[in-house]
């Protein structure tokens, strides 16, 4: 379950054993993409990638956490300021969990792995909060259920680190049931698992763009949505209809907030149509619903990028195909498809082969499984 990596990594850095050993996946989300904070509905999946750690209550006051992936960062006290670098989601965590808790949580130490790609749409951020959260409820024995941890990592990323995501990642990573995909209404938080048929595969496709001002696009669309919601009178997103866009822009909607909202409310829609298509097993509406779904962050929303576009088009060429869409924020990053299982192989060269015609950075086309939640235990 822990890789032995994470093991040497310990070894390297600490005498003694640790405690606890605790693991949590990424996600990709099959659609309700850019909902999430605006009280909507989405549909993601916790995948067979995953950030695992090896831990124990340090002895001295100070957090020290090495990552296989970004390496050893300065020892923080949780009730000092805010590291600069990764450690920065250990000290939300720590900070946030004090909170939840009302008391003074144990300093940690320990070393995180992971093969979840960073930056990329997967949610490699979600994961590292969920691992770290789950050791920690470990080690101090809180008995928190894992829909707890995912708030509890949702107030770290949005409150102490100072990203206005929706709580979608976290409630994945916690939630998350081999062979389902979750469907989650975030308003509500209520949540339920919905078996993904056999046969039908999910692929990530990795365009390995990064854009740089990712972030602060990001933060932008959540500005852009909450000025939408205010101009058509309501507190949410999740409450405009298409009538009512119709209507507020015969009054002065300006064009981008009313594309903004008209893409929140389709998308609501297509959640529920999906989830439908899903039950069923009927793959022409999964395949039209995600190719609408890609449109309306193209144009109404404007995440798409060439890379990701050039992608999704590639991928509808394959053999095996039956969906794809841009998956996570946007601005670059990921695809995710979904196809015939039993055809990844020629599907993957198929894509490789038509995205090559343009001169863009070659991708990482891999299969992911749908797969269980955050979990902590003894060593
Ligand atoms: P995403 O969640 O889509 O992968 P984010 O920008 O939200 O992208 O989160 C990426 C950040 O999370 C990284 O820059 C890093 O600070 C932190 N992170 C994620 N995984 C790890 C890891 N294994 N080790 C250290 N830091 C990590
Ligand atoms: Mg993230």
């Amino acid at each position: 379950m822990i890789p032995d990596d994470a093991f040497s990594l310990w070894k390297e850095y600490f005498q003694g054993d640790p405690e606890v050993r605790a693991v949590a996946p990424g996600r990709v989300n099959l659609i309700g993409e850019h909902t999430d904070y605006n009280q909507g509905l989405v549909f993601p999946v916790a995948i067979d990638r995953r950030t695992s750690g090896l831990f124990r209550a340090a002895s001295r006051d100070q957090c020290r956490l090495i990552s296989g992936q970004a390496g050893a960062e300065a020892p923080f006290r949780l009730l000092g300021s805010s590291p600069k670098r990764w450690t920065r989601f250990a000290w939300a965590c720590g900070r946030a969990l004090s909170e939840h808790v009302d008391e003074a949580v144990p300093a940690l130490e320990g070393v995180v792995w992971s093969d979840i790609p960073k930056g990329s749409g997967l949610s490699s951020s979600a994961a590292l909060e969920l691992c770290l959260l789950s050791a920690w409820n470990a080690v101090g024995a809180y008995g928190l259920s894992n829909h707890e941890l995912a708030k509890i990592a949702w107030r770290a990323e949005t409150r102490f680190v100072g990203v206005a995501c929706g709580v979608m990642d976290q409630m994945a990573s916690a939630l998350g049931e081999a062979g389902r995909a979750i469907f989650i209404d975030t308003r509500t938080e209520e949540f339920s698992g919905w078996r993904i048929p056999e046969g039908l595969g999910m692929v990530v496709m990795d365009t390995r763009k990064r854009r740089a001002l990712a972030s602060s696009a990001y933060s932008h669309r959540v500005d852009e949505c909450r000025r939408s919601a205010q101009a058509l009178g309501i507190t949410s997103l999740r409450d405009a209809t298409l009538e009512m866009i119709v209507e507020c822009r015969s009054h002065g909607l300006d064009d981008v907030a009313a594309r903004r909202a008209r893409h929140v409310v389709t998308e609501n829609a297509r959640v529920l149509a999906f989830r439908e298509g899903l039950e069923r097993d009927h793959r022409p509406s999964i395949g039209t619903l995600c190719h609408e779904s890609h449109q309306s962050l193209k144009y109404d929303y404007d995440v798409s990028s060439p890379e990701l576009d050039a992608m999704v088009e590639a991928s509808a060429l394959a053999p095996g195909f039956v969906a794809a869409r841009l998956t996570g924020a946007g601005f670059g990053g990921c695809c995710v498809g979904l196809i015939e299982r039993s055809k990844f192989r020629s599907f993957q060269a198929a894509v490789l082969g038509e995205y090559k015609r343009h001169n863009f950075t070659r991708p990482h086309i891999f299969e992911v499984t749908a797969s269980s939640g955050a979990k902590a235990g003894a060593v």
